[in-house]
Order: structure tokens, then C-alpha cells, then sequence
């Protein structure tokens, strides 16, 4: 990693303006997956275990530059004060009077939560005065918000104008494990799914450079059956994506060592859902959907993994959200978590969700917390909340 981390710098008794991503998801006061706060922990003890104060900032949805009551941090503060088991005091502002008072009452290893950030249009809009005001608080800049660094906002990068910038251990990890699968030991695997290939293009043309398996499913692998002539009856299907479906074959075709395995077998469903059955895909009724991968295609999966020692995954297999179709992406889930000796990294929103729901999250090497930062940082893009960061 070339990026400063808090191992580089003296934060003892220091202000530390901790950026994190805790845009998490709430139904009827519940959290729904805490992941992003728990892989956040790390960072937050590292930093009390110095007698840092810990002033941690994030967004949640899109309120639009406005106070909206519902996207108020106080629950995930709640939440994040279960999870390190000592008061997280939810501030109702994220700049001014209201968090300067705050910041000033705190002792060394106290942890605050500012209010949404995303509560102030200049958030978004990277205001430098906004930044300045935000940096005024602290006399150093963390960021462990990785699911957040590919946005080039205030908090995230302007702020680090004014501070010492370096990254968070959960930052770190995601860097370094993000930065391997740029440059993977061989034998590489790469399984895309998902609905759209546009999301995924950038990643097939830059990752299949050294690939020696690309496997895939999902509503994406419709579009690479319809190329090769397939009628995929009902399903989803990108027709303006055809072509690139069809280069990526072509690709895999002249070249000896690359594999390109697509779905030999789908599960299909009738528009109103209830007739579910498993068939060649040669044989799509009329009318039916593709909705998950068959059991041929998972087996041919499971057998072609098995020698690799990189493994990078994006996009569900399926249509996983609903039983019984996430079987697939499930077994896709396991079959990763078992490999004998391959380096495993999830990334994608949906995909995390479904190793959580699979119970296999603690098996895979990593599992990335920042969907979009992911893709864009496999597509060799940099991020710029990453960018700010300190050199080495
Ligand atoms: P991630 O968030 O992990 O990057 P994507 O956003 O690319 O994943 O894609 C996830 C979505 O793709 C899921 O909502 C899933 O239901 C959908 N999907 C996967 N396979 C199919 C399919 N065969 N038909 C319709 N939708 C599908
Ligand atoms: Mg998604």
C-alpha cells in the first residue's frame, strides 16, 4: 500500500476527523446489515488506543442537501455505540457552533457522530468553504469511507486540503486488497453477474487482460446467450450490449488460455413466477424468464475454480432477492468460501448481501464495503477520496 496510514502519523491526544461510510440501510428503526459499521471498529479502538478524540462524519441517502428527518445519524450512532459498548453522542449539525461545542467537551477517546453530512448541499458540490468548516473541528483527517471514495465531495477530499490525510485501517485493507487483483497471481478467475454489462465492461476489459477464467451469469449472461444466437425468450436482455457481448467471446475465442464459461443450463419462470424449472438453454419457452444459473453450470463453475489462485467476484448470478432463485448465487458464495487456496475478493453491494446471507462472509479473503469504489478501482480508475490521501 502507498498510501499513510494512522500506524504513520502521531495522533495521540490529537482531533481526528474520522470519515466513514455508514449509509446503511434501516427498516422500522432495525438495522438491516451493519457490516460497514463493524469493519469500522478497528480503526476507531486503534485510534482511542492512542487517546485520540474521534470525530466521525458520514452521509446516509440522498437528502439532497436539506435536513430530511428520516436520514438523521442518530440510530447508526445508537448502533455503533452498542457495537464499541461505550456512549457515541449522535451531534445534531455537522459544522458550526453546535459541533465546535461538541468537539469541545470531548475527552481522549470519546467518539462523537456528526449529523448527515449530505444535509448541506456543499457536500456534494465539494465546497471549499463547507471543507474548510468541516476541517475546523480536528487537527487530522482519517478516511476509512472506502464505499464512498470514488466521490470527489467535501468531506471526503476537500477537507483534506486543510488536514494531514491518511487512510484508516479499513481503508487500508481495502486498498491492498483491491490493489492484488490489479496484479493477481495466476491462475485468475473472474465471475460477473448483475443486470447490467455497461456496469460490468469496464471490468471485463481490463481485468480479462490476465484473466484465465471468466465465468458469466446473472442478467448479463442473457445478453452473451442472445449473441450466439439463443433465444432467451422473456428475459432481460441489453440488445444495444450484443456487440460487446460478442467481442468479449471473440476475445476468449482467439486466445488458447483464457476460458469463458457462460450458462449451459438456466432456471426459468413463467411471467407470473409460478412454474420454475430447470433447462438447457436451448430450451427457453416462449414468454419464460431466466432467472439463475442451473445446476450444470454451478457444478462446471465449483470444478473450473478449483485450481485458481485469484478470485475476484461481482454481481449476483441471479435473481437472488427472491427464493428460489438465489441458489445459484449462494452456491457461487460457497463454492468460493471452500476454495483450497485461492485468494477470494467479493465486490458490489448486492453481492456482499448475498455472502452475508450465504453465512460465508468470514470465509472469503475480502469482502469489499464500497460497491461502486470497487468497480471503479477494478476498472484501474483512481479514486479521488484516495488520491488525497498521503504518500508513503
Ligand atoms: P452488485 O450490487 O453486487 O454490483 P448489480 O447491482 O450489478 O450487483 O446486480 C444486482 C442485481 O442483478 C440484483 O438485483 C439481481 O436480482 C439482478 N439479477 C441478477 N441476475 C438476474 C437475472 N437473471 N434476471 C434479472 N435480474 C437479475
Ligand atoms: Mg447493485
Amino acid at each position: 500500500m502507498h498510501k499513510q496510514t494512522i500506524r504513520d502519523i502521531d495522533v495521540s491526544g490529537k482531533r481526528v476527523f474520522l470519515r466513514v461510510d455508514y449509509n446503511v440501510q434501516f427498516d422500522d428503526g432495525q438495522i438491516l446489515d451493519d457490516m460497514r459499521l463493524r469493519e469500522s471498529v478497528p480503526t476507531i479502538r486503534a485510534l482511542q488506543e492512542c487517546g485520540a478524540k474521534i470525530i466521525a462524519c458520514s452521509h446516509r441517502g440522498r437528502p439532497g442537501g436539506k435536513v430530511v428527518e428520516e436520514l438523521r445519524n442518530a440510530p447508526v450512532a445508537d448502533h455503533l455505540d452498542k457495537l464499541l459498548g461505550q456512549e457515541v453522542k449522535a451531534v445534531r449539525s455537522c459544522v458550526g457552533p453546535e459541533a465546535e461545542a461538541a468537539v469541545a467537551a470531548m475527552q481522549p477517546g470519546d467518539v462523537i457522530l456528526l449529523e448527515n453530512v449530505r444535509f448541506h448541499a456543499e457536500e456534494e458540490g465539494n465546497d471549499p468553504e463547507f471543507a474548510k468548516q468541516l476541517a475546523a473541528l480536528a487537527d487530522i483527517f482519517v478516511s476509512d469511507a472506502f464505499g464512498t471514495a470514488h466521490r470527489a465531495h467535501a468531506s471526503v477530499v476537500g477537507i483534506a486540503q486543510h488536514l494531514p490525510a491518511v487512510a484508516g485501517l479499513l481503508m487500508e485493507r481495502e486498498l491492498e486488497y483491491l490493489e492484488q487483483i490489479i496484479t493477481p497471481k495466476r491462475p485468475f478467475a473472474i465471475i460477473l453477474g448483475g443486470a447490467k454489462i455497461a456496469d460490468k465492461l469496464g471490468i471485463l476489459t481490463n481485468l480479462a487482460k490476465h484473466a484465465d477464467l471468466i465465468i458469466v451469469g446473472g442478467g448479463i449472461a442473457n445478453t452473451f446467450l442472445k449473441a450466439q444466437g439463443i433465444d432467451v425468450g422473456a428475459s432481460l436482455v441489453e440488445n444495444d450490449r450484443i456487440d460487446d457481448a460478442f467481442e468479449v467471446m471473440r476475445t476468449a475465442a482467439l486466445r488458447d488460455d483464457l476460458r469463458l464459461i457462460i450458462p449451459t443450463d438456466v432456471v426459468i419462470a413463467d411471467p407470473g413466477g409460478e412454474r420454475v424449472n430447470t433447462v438447457s438453454v436451448n430450451r427457453v419457452p416462449p414468454g419464460f424468464r431466466i432467472l439463475d444459473i442451473g445446476r450444470q453450470t454451478i457444478e462446471d463453475t465449483r470444478e473450473a475454480l478449483q485450481d485458481m489462485n485469484t478470485v475476484v467476484w461481482n454481481g449476483p448470478v441471479g435473481f437472488f432477492e427472491r427464493e428460489p432463485f438465489d441458489r445459484g448465487t449462494i452456491e457461487i458464495a460457497r463454492i468460493l468460501a471452500f476454495l483450497p487456496h485461492a485468494v477470494t475478493v467479493v465486490g458490489g453491494g448486492e453481492t456482499a448481501a448475498a455472502v452475508q446471507r450465504a453465512g460465508v462472509a468470514d470465509r472469503i479473503s475480502h469482502v469489499s464495503t464500497g460497491g461502486g469504489a470497487s468497480l471503479e478501482m477494478l476498472q484501474g480508475i483512481t479514486l479521488p477520496g484516495v488520491a488525497v490521501l498521503r504518500d508513503k
